[in-house]
């Protein structure tokens, strides 16, 4: 029995980060015992004599509650070198400071609108160059390299689309052109996929979302396999000075103690509000990658152990007034930015996270009007779905009540 228990439980440690694994690899503090990591709240550590001290001189550098979170990072991405930032850009921008002057990268199309902010509108200024291509297509991903591209940037599932993306066949593709693969691993988070076994280079995390879990901080993250890289990233951290604060340090690790727990609930919700929302009257399309008529569905089975907590999805009356509508109306979905929270959010990509990009780009990639995102957090599922349908209801109802107002004013 006991041996049954053992063996179902290392067979799904293989399968997932689980809450035991996590757990595990939080220290005991070895000077007083403190179960809960301490947050050396300093800036400074008093040498012994120039040069000789403990392991830390300043902590722009090195400190030890960041440290700690480093290290947990580095085991939940199966890597070998953790780094936590102060949010996902900073992290972002790291990255883009191991290029030059005439490097271009390859980017997945529909990408995080802080993203294409900071490639555009102030790396292209430095002389990168960014190549935007539907990372879904292989063909087309091989067709876009140049001999000058360096690095390959890739989310999946994407924002606000969840677009999936073959993560092992890009690196393969990134690797055999001399470019580095990184992954925008934020939406699934390393309880659904860990890319760095996928064959990435690097995995960021805006730490902000599911690995904080508690929508009460901004954080980010880079961890990498290869040790000189790793280093090198290290570096530029260090250089640039973009890094976590030890109370944010905290937090994230007192998130990370209840990350599968919570991604477990959150993708069992989101995939029965997908169902729910698929087969709704007022809806046109919905965007998850655990339903069958998403169109990466194999992709996203084959490399994710779950399907996320974001759905996304298009009103039939594809316009702001509706979905402006709608948003009013829910009441446990609050509207605001940010995902991946104990609390349900909602939001209006177009109006809201990606009105940095053009709106051209945006109608190209789907995002339209009438295209809401969702955020499933840890109310219980059916309260969520009743939520939404009285939302929808509360919708037919005044779309049909302008319709009636219109005729009798005719
Ligand atoms: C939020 C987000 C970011 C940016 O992270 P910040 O912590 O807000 O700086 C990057 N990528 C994705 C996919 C995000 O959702």
């Amino acid at each position: 029995m006991f041996n049954q228990f053992l063996f179902t439980l290392f067979n799904s440690t293989k399968e997932m980060s689980t809450s035991t694994q996590i757990l595990g690899s939080i220290p005991v503090d070895p000077l007083t015992g403190a179960i809960s990591v301490p947050i050396y709240q300093t800036a400074t550590f008093v040498q012994e004599a120039p040069g000789i001290n403990k392991g830390y001189d300043y902590s722009r550098s090195g400190n030890p509650t960041r440290a700690t979170l480093e290290t947990i990072l580095a085991q939940l991405e199966s890597g070998t070198t953790g780094l936590a930032f102060a949010s996902g850009l900073a992290a972002i921008d790291t990255v883009l400071k191991l290029l030059k002057s005439g490097d271009e990268i390859l980017a997945v199309d529909d990408i995080y609108g802080g993203a294409y902010r900071l490639f555009t509108k102030v790396y292209e200024k430095f002389g990168i160059k960014v190549n935007y291509v539907d990372t879904t297509d292989l063909e087309q991903v091989a067709r876009a390299f140049t001999a000058g591209t360096r690095l390959v940037w890739l989310e999946s599932p994407t924002n606000p689309t969840l677009k999936v993306s073959d993560i092992k066949a890009i690196a393969q593709l990134a690797h055999s052109n001399g470019a580095l693969l990184c992954v925008d691993n934020t939406f699934a988070s390393p309880v659904v996929q860990k890319p760095l076994e996928l064959g990435a280079d690097i995995v960021m995390h805006s730490a902000t979302k599911y690995l904080g879990g508690h929508s009460d901080l901004i954080a980010g993250a880079l961890v990498t396999r290869d040790e000189e890289l790793g280093a090198q990233l290290k570096f530029l951290q260090n250089a640039g000075g973009n890094i976590l604060g030890p109370f944010d340090s905290w937090l994230i690790i007192r998130g990370l103690e209840t990350l599968t727990l919570r991604i477990k609930q959150q993708c069992a919700s989101a995939l029965a509000i997908a169902q729910y929302l698929e087969q709704h009257d007022a809806i046109e399309s919905v965007y998850y990658p655990g339903l069958e008529s998403h169109p990466n569905y194999e992709t996203a089975c084959r490399q994710q152990k779950g399907f996320g907590g974001i759905i996304s999805f298009r009103l039939k009356e594809d316009t702001q007034e509706a979905a402006g509508l709608f948003l009013k109306q829910t009441r446990l979905f609050h509207l605001a930015e940010s995902l991946g929270g104990v609390k349900s959010l909602c939001c209006l990509p177009c109006e809201m996270t990606h009105k940095s990009v053009p709106r051209e780009k945006c109608l190209e990639t789907g995002v339209t009007d009438g295209f809401i995102r969702l955020s499933v957090g840890l109310e219980e599922t059916e309260d969520l779905i009743a939520d939404l349908e009285q939302a929808l209801q509360g919708l037919n109802h005044t779309v049909a009540a302008v319709v009636e107002e219109s005729l009798a004013a005719c």
